[in-house]
């Protein structure tokens, strides 16, 4: 199955697509996953996109679209993927269908994840990795013993350099302004489905699942 996640930053997109590739094996691709990658290795990619990424702003529509090509070449992702964090405007939602075509692939199912605004603040701030099982935790939401669990074992809860409250503001600005009308684009194509991402993580989850149709 090949999957598009689309939806504000914070809206549980990583969190939905590990789900999905633990059950099923379709590799999560995340542009932001990628460009950190990138980023921390210091690649001539990396250099260019860290200043662009801590200010909020979006990496252009060139380098991102070479990301996806490299990746989507990949034996893993014959089967499916799950495109987390792409497209992220329309001229790249229509350079994905170029591709596509040049390659005789279709995206099955666009499934945009729908949270409120002030959840999305709060879940953005609070967002934190722990530095030794990598498990997405958050301040505010996390049941205690999960946050212990990772202080004990000698961890400490990583915050991502673009979550904070400045460049989030900006991160939600760039959404609004460039991202949400792929809402529209994708009803238009009659290929949407929206499901409320308040909810906790296995709700919204047997959500998807309902939607791709496989529960
Ligand atoms: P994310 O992890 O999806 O929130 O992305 C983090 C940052 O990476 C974004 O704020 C952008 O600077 C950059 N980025 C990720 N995906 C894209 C994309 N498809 N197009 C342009 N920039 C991107």
């Amino acid at each position: 199955m090949k999957i598009i996640l689309l939806g504000a930053p914070g809206a549980g997109k990583g969190t939905q697509a590990k789900r999905l590739e633990s059950d099923f094996g379709w590799p999560q691709i995340s542009t932001g996953d990628l460009l950190r990658d990138a980023v921390s290795k210091k690649s001539k990619l990396g250099l260019k996109a860290k200043s662009i990424i801590d200010r909020g702003n979006l990496v252009s529509n060139d380098l991102v679209l070479e990301i996806i090509k490299e990746r989507v070449a990949q034996e893993d992702t014959f089967s499916g993927f799950i495109l987390d964090g792409f497209p992220r405007n329309i001229d790249q939602a229509l350079d994905l269908e170029i591709l596509f075509s040049s390659l005789s692939k279709k995206i099955d199912r666009v499934i945009y994840l729908k949270v409120d605004h002030d959840i999305l603040m709060k879940r953005l701030t609070g967002r934190r990795t722990c530095s030794v099982t990598g498990k997405l935790l958050n301040i505010y939401f996390s049941p205690q013993r999960d946050i212990d669990e990772c202080i004990n074992s000698g961890g400490k809860l990583l915050q991502r350099s673009d979550d904070n409250e400045e460049t989030i503001g900006k991160r939600l600005d760039v959404y609004n302004l460039e991202t949400s009308p792929l809402i529209d684009f994708y009803e238009k194509k009659e290929c949407l489905f929206v499901i409320s991402a308040e909810n906790e993580v296995e709700k919204v989850y047997s959500e998807l699942l309902v939607s791709l149709e496989i529960s």
